[in-house]
């Protein structure tokens, strides 16, 4: 195996330590709820949480995939808590979330792959916190039965995720599992149901894609109609865990980022930090009140 590419001094990642970080710790725990924060070991962690703001997880912390890159666990997943989206939407009441990110691992056990688990979060937290926005990043549905796509977006999130998370070329190695031109659908589909709600996705760059790929795969988007994308350097979370080819240079995002919003896009992301659910809630706020 070739060595790693020594991590850059551009990847700064400060100790969580602050009150607040505590603060949404245990708003989390009390609420005996996951997050991908956590989960996936994300640098961001003690910035974000420290702000009250946190991406939490539900359907459980088993996966019945195993994508090369991260770090949630794969194996056969717990029965559904009915009770799950009751916590998540008194969580958000507390930590007082102007805008929420909701994602879940993928539940291809689950008829529905979950969709009407997503759909009774996001009225639970609807009904408890009526101004805030939600967001959510979901599994693709690409083993579920007609109609679970449908149902999620019929519970109105204001933002719709889905992570293309790499150029096609790179699927079998990274996201074994998924289907490339399924996931561009599944977005498209998302804005024929409703051309008002915002779509959005993301990929991480240093897995081994040139950037001719990445350009594609904007286009590729745009086509699709995704409003936001996401670009962020990929973090190997364990040694068995996909290699990072190389770290993307800063400047390198920033053309990244130009070329993005050349290609038109209303909302962008390009840093070696980005994550899909970085400054959401920020970036989410600017662009509904320009
Ligand atoms: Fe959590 Fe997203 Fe912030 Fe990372 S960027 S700590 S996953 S909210
Ligand atoms: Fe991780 Fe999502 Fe892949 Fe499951 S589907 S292994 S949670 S990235």
């Amino acid at each position: 195996d070739q060595p790693q590419p020594k991590k850059p001094d551009w990847i700064r990642v400060k100790a969580p330590t602050s009150q607040g970080y505590k603060d949404t710790r245990d708003i989390l725990r009390n609420n005996r709820l996951s997050t991908v924060c956590e989960e996936a070991g994300c640098p961001n962690v003690g910035e974000c949480w420290s702000q009250g703001h946190a991406t939490m997880m539900i359907m459980g912390e088993i996966c019945t995939r195993g994508c090369s890159f991260c770090n949630v666990m794969t194996g056969k997943p717990n029965a559904l808590d009915a009770f799950e989206p009751g916590r998540v939407a008194h969580a958000v009441q507390k930590l007082g979330l102007k805008h929420v990110v909701i994602t879940s691992v993928d539940r291809d056990d689950l008829d529905d792959g979950g969709a009407e688990h997503f759909a009774q979060t996001i009225r639970a937290i609807r009904h408890r916190s009526p101004n805030s926005t939600i967001e959510v990043l979901t599994p693709d549905f690409l083993k579920s039965k007609p109609g679970a796509l449908e149902t999620v977006v019929a519970a109105r999130p204001d933002v719709f995720n889905h992570n293309l998370e790499t150029v096609p070329g790179l699927y079998p190695s990274v996201r074994p599992g998924a289907r490339y031109f399924h996931s561009l659908r599944l977005l498209q589909r998302v804005k024929e149901l409703d051309p008002t709600m915002f779509t959005k996705s993301g990929i991480m760059v240093g897995l081994g894609e040139d950037r001719q790929a990445v350009l594609q795969v904007m286009d590729d988007m745009r086509a699709a109609d995704v409003d936001f994308i996401t670009i962020g350097q990929y973090l190997q979370p364990t040694s068995k865990h996909h290699r990072v080819d190389r770290f993307v240079t800063p400047d390198e995002f920033k053309s990244y980022e130009k070329a993005a919003y050349g290609k038109g896009f209303l909302m962008v992301s390009a840093t070696p930090l980005t994550r899909s659910s970085y400054h959401a809630g920020d970036d989410f706020a600017q662009l509904r009140d320009a």
